[in-house]
């Protein structure tokens, strides 16, 4: 929109006349990664350069002049590039002939021009290009040495198709969908509508596109929003929503054809379409029959609270660790946690199935005191039941970054373990806060989720432990 910027004021906090740390400017800048070729030293004679002449390379193989830096380092830093430019000076000026008028900086900046070989890379923002092709209020980042120089060019931002502006309520565009409806109350604990439910999906794409990609999926519809009724929806008959894939019917053989949710269209699509939930497979369609993770789930029951289903988190925590196994942690949106294991996908459903319950048998044989090992409210006044039955062929749990259909719109958040005590129960995040959360949020608690390396096998090996489940064929 070529904005300056934009002004931000935390969504909690009062309308306050005069700067508080609750108003944001936020400066739109540019950013990119530019040629070093020469430089020019300080006026004080320091032992520090006092900016960098940038160039970039143009459409002829031609290393063309952008302008300088001359902010942005520490006086240490300065150091380093000054002694790392002067190995590297030429007498001549890499530029090509006519593309950098002699003597440009000299006149600009204090200090004689010095060149070097077009070897080092430096990553800078700026506020803008000139029409004559120089950069404006250049500010240095750092240096990049994963990117050749030969392969800088000036680069064009492009327009991203961000939410269209609302004209009514009733009919709004966002991500290129038509939004109908879009001011029904959708849960009226809060008066949340159906176009906060598709802008808040829409704001999450990115993060829940990883979970959601690639595997089976099926879809809670609520036409009628929170209160009124909800549908299952796994298959594909008659599915009219843009962009939800229909996967082949041969993938679950005897099973009608599953759902995928791939791109970030049939998100928006699906919210568009009454979709409130997305339930996901363990497996990927890459490898249908062996899960590439272990769902554990603890709610809150009759006789226990939520203390208890953080404490069991822990213990369950405590016990996967025991066994090898590391687990990541997300709250389910509703009224518990979910503790999920990553896993490189090679046994069947079956085997991690009867790993699963084999962990929760030995939860409840080792402390009784707090967990059974059934299901069904006589077993478990009191202690909790940690739900294994997840992890079976077609079964689904709500996905990472889901919303729930029920009252609050409360929404599966992944969080650290170490936030696990702050939590306040399974709904701590709901639609209107989970994207601020997720905002400020300075890493996420499940970036190495994806990297993890773990399989079953040394864990089913643990002799002194249950693990091994009695059935031949599988182990
Ligand atoms: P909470 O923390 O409140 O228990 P949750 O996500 O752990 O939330 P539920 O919402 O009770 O649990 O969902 C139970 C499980 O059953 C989910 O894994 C869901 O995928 C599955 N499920 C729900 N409805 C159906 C259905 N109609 N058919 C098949 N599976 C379903
Ligand atoms: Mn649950």
């Amino acid at each position: 929109m070529n904005l300056e910027g934009v002004i931000a004021k935390r969504a909690d906090a009062p309308y306050a006349s005069r700067r508080t740390e609750t108003w944001l400017k936020l400066k739109c800048k540019q950013r990119q990664e530019f040629v070093v070729c020469g430089y020019t030293d300080r006026s004080d004679g320091s032992r520090q350069i006092g900016s960098l002449l940038l160039g970039v390379y143009g459409p002829e193989g031609k290393l063309i002049s952008v302008g300088s830096v001359g902010t942005g380092w520490s006086s240490e830093e300065a150091g380093d590039l000054k002694r790392k430019l002067v190995k590297l000076e030429v007498p001549k000026s890499p530029f090509a002939a006519g593309t950098a008028k002699p003597g440009r900086w000299s006149k600009r900046v204090a200090g004689s021009e010095r060149w070097v070989q077009p070897k080092v890379v430096a990553e800078v923002d700026f506020a803008e290009w000139t029409p004559d092709g120089q950069i404006r209020h250049a500010s240095y980042v750092a240096l990049r040495t994963d990117k050749p120089a030969r392969a800088i060019k000036r680069e064009t931002a492009k327009t991203t198709d961000g939410p269209a502006p609302l004209r009514s309520a009733g009919n709004a565009g966002v991500g290129g969908i038509k939004v109908t409806h879009g001011e029904r109350v959708i849960d009226p604990s809060t008066g949340l509508t159906k176009l906060d439910l598709v802008r808040y999906y829409e704001s999450v794409a990115d993060w829940i596109l990883p979970h959601i990609k690639g595997r089976p999926c099926s879809l809670v519809r609520g036409p009628e929003g929170v209160g009124g009724p909800q549908f299952f929806q796994k298959h594909g008959e008659k599915i009219g929503i843009p962009g939800i894939t229909e996967l082949p019917a041969s993938l679950w053989p005897g099973h009608d054809s599953l759902l995928e949710v791939g791109n970030a269209q049939a998100l928006a699509g699906a919210a568009q379409m009454n979709v409130i939930e997305l339930h996901t497979w363990n497996s990927t369609v890459k490898n249908i029959n062996a899960p590439d993770r272990m769902v554990f789930d603890l709610d809150p029951g009759e006789g226990t609270g939520w203390p208890q289903v953080q404490e069991a988190a822990m213990l369950v925590r405590a016990l996967l660790t025991q066994l090898g196994l590391e687990a990541w942690l997300k709250t389910s949106g509703g009224k518990g946690l979910h503790v999920v294991v990553p896993l490189t996908p090679r046994m069947d459903y079956d085997t991690v199935k009867d790993f699963s319950q084999a962990v929760v048998q030995h939860l409840a044989k080792a402390i009784p005191s707090r967990f059974v090992a059934r299901s069904g409210p006589a077993n478990r006044v009191g202690k909790l039941f940690v739900d294994y039955l997840r992890n079976g062929l077609g079964a689904t749990t709500a996905v990472a970054f889901s919303a729930r259909a029920r009252p609050g719109l409360g929404v599966s958040m992944p969080v650290s373990w170490e936030e696990l005590p702050k939590l306040k129960s399974g709904s701590h995040w709901s639609i209107p806060t989970a994207r601020e959360h997720l905002s400020f949020q300075s890493t996420d608690p499940w970036a190495s989720y994806w990297k993890k390396k773990q399989t079953l096998t040394a864990a089913m090996k643990m002799g002194s432990m249950p693990f091994r489940v009695e059935r031949d064929s599988l182990i």
